[in-house]
């Protein structure tokens, strides 16, 4: 039993060990539609809003409804509803209600455009566990040429204060690119100025579904992106221990074995960057989807030679999907990460 001194963050690496262990899918992540009113050239997912094509292959409320319910017959407890921008779908709070009423831990990824007073005030009639606010710049030309919307930092800033007045548990991520690194700092003031945590993140993959990306004008290089990561101490911490991959497992994630995605289309996969096995949940059922995905993890290549022979492997956070994206096939270094590894070591190891 965990004991009570036990901070939030440990329990639930706690529970999702022990999940993995059992094969229980506790965090489950709904990607309730691919569509988005922003434009962000680094995105992995977004489509335009008007997207007939998709939008016809968006699942219905009552469907989803139906997902959670079998998928909490199985051990669900953590759910991320997620996009594309959530707050597109006009049947979003036809989704969100009952599922409130369920017992899940409710997180929502969104980019806040959306949040006028009267979505905030259905918000704060159920609350989500927590809000998590995508950020893309300081001010209004760093924002828009990330986000290539005119009038969407606006939008943003008073998304965010709606939240906040409400007393709704709301964080900040910032998307770091070439485009808004220099406003890393101005963004976490913002944060500090509402009171609310923030987060960053520069690792940027391309599109899961295989059309162009921008990724290469976005991504940081290894020097500014290890730069950022050297002042967070508990991501220096983690790479100066063990690191992540480990050399038995190919997913060293929980990925098949206590998480899963389902995407706006009902296919069960890996995680939102790998876009497999595809299992077709509406179709076959939660349980054959979640066995389905499990038998795909469990059959993944191991590791490549080339990378289990690296001397820079406890830096690197190379894994199927990642060799999948960038290389077309589940093995295989990747060229960005080994250049990331070594700069992690370089920059590390001169710490000692
Ligand atoms: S990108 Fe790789 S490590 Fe991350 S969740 Fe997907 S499979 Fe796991
Ligand atoms: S991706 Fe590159 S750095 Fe990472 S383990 Fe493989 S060879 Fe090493």
């Amino acid at each position: 039993m965990s004991k009570l001194t036990d901070d939030y963050g440990t329990f639930v690496s706690k529970l999702q060990r022990i999940a993995a262990e059992r094969c229980q899918p506790l965090s489950g992540t709904f990607e309730l539609t691919g569509r988005c009113n922003h434009a962000c050239s680094m995105c992995y997912i977004s489509r335009p809003v008007s997207d007939s094509a998709a939008i016809v292959r968006e699942l219905s409320a009552d469907i989803w409804i139906e997902i959670a319910r079998q998928a909490k017959d199985e051990g669900m407890l953590f759910l991320l509803l997620t996009g594309g921008e959530i707050f597109v779908l006009p049947d979003f709070f036809e989704i969100y209600r009952p599922l409130t009423g369920m017992g899940f831990l409710i997180s929502l990824y969104t980019n806040a455009t959306l949040v006028t007073d009267s979505i905030a005030d259905k918000l704060a009639e159920t609350p989500p566990h927590r809000i998590e606010v995508s950020l893309y710049g300081a001010n209004t030309r760093t924002y828009e040429t990330v986000t290539r919307v005119p009038g969407s930092f606006k939008r943003c800033m008073k998304g965010i204060e709606a939240l906040v007045k409400r007393d709704i548990n709301v964080g900040l991520k910032a998307t770091i690119t070439r485009q808004n690194v220099d406003e890393l700092d101005a963004m976490q003031k913002m944060a500090r100025h509402w009171g609310l945590p923030f987060t960053a993140s520069w690792l940027l993959t391309r599109r899961a579904d295989g059309m162009p990306s921008e990724i290469e004008e976005c991504r940081l290089t290894p020097s500014e992106a290890i730069a950022i990561e050297a002042s967070d101490p508990y991501a220096v911490e983690e790479w100066c221990g063990g690191g992540v991959v480990s050399k038995t497992d190919n997913f060293y994630c929980q990925a098949g074995r206590a998480s899963f995605v389902i995407d706006f289309t009902g296919a069960m996969n890996v995680c939102s960057d790998f876009p497999a096995p595809g299992a077709k949940v509406p179709d076959i059922g939660f349980r054959k989807a979640w066995e389905e995905l499990r038998r795909f993890v469990e059959g993944a290549p191991k590791l490549s030679a080339e990378c289990l022979d690296c001397d820079v492997i406890k830096y690197c956070a190379i894994c199927p999907a990642w060799s999948y994206l960038e290389n077309g096939k589940m093995a295989g270094s990747v060229d960005y990460l080994c250049s990331i590894a070594h700069e992690r070591k370089k920059r590390y190891e001169s710490q000692k």
